[in-house]
């Protein structure tokens, strides 16, 4: 039990630190990627001054990768705390997902049915809900496509979300690694997502239950108390 209290104190520092360092890195990022594309337009570098800069640039890149993607929701607190429905969020962001998943030749099956409100911040389940559709889609591109169910009900006073692809699935030690910082198994990925989603429904003290088959696909079943 303490060891619980310990995880979850930790949980929420990181979320906090995500918050404030995506918004203190965002211009730093920007500012130096802008004058280092200025210099690599100068007359006056060479060859090899040149593939610096380039190397430098797809860094820069990637960090803003991380930010924008992992972080960019995560705005600081308070201000985004509301009094809503979740399946709003839940909505919303499955259409921000939806051009994703086409290209990746996904197609997206939602459903909802839930009418209990909660308190809770905003932006921060957005995130949450858009890395676990991002990662269902990621775990079917490979195999040509597939289909992403995702659906919001009620039971007992919880609000019950589910998303379940039918992409390349895990093993038992896989998912026991998820949500670990820097975990990935994506030559691109950055290992940050699953962190952010356990540490936004620890803080709405929920519970995320991972159901998952090698080659079947995998079922994310989130419940959160109201
Ligand atoms: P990233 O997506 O950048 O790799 P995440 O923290 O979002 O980082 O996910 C960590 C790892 O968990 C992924 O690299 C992948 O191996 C595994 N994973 C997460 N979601 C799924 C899923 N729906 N199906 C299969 N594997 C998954
Ligand atoms: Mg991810």
């Amino acid at each position: 039990n303490r060891d619980r209290i310990l995880q979850s104190e930790r949980l929420n520092v990181v979320s906090e630190l995500a918050a404030s360092v995506s918004h203190e890195i965002r211009n730093p990022l920007t500012v130096t990627s802008g004058f280092l594309q200025l210099l690599n337009k100068s007359k006056n570098i060479t060859q090899s001054e040149k593939g610096f800069i380039e190397l430098s640039l797809q860094e820069l890149k990637r960090a803003e990768k991380i930010v924008s993607d992992y972080l960019s929701f995560a705005k600081p607190q308070s201000e985004n705390m509301v009094y809503s429905n979740m399946s709003e969020e839940v909505e919303y962001t499955k259409n921000i997902i939806m051009p994703y998943a086409s290209i990746h030749k996904v197609e997206v099956i939602f459903s909802f049915n839930n009418s209990l409100k909660k308190h809770y911040d905003r932006n921060q389940i957005q995130q949450c809900l858009i890395n676990l559709y991002k990662n269902g889609i990621e775990a079917m591109k490979d195999n040509g496509g597939g289909i992403l169910y995702i659906e919001i009900s009620e039971r007992k006073q919880h609000i019950i979300i589910s998303i379940r692809d039918t992409g390349i699935g895990m093993t038992r030690e896989e998912i026991s690694r998820l949500g670990k910082p820097y975990y990935s198994t994506k030559e691109e990925g950055t290992g940050l997502g699953m962190l952010m989603v356990y540490s936004t429904i620890n803080k709405v003290k929920g519970t995320i239950e991972v159901d998952s088959e090698k080659g079947k696909g995998t079922t994310f079943l989130i419940s959160i108390p109201t």
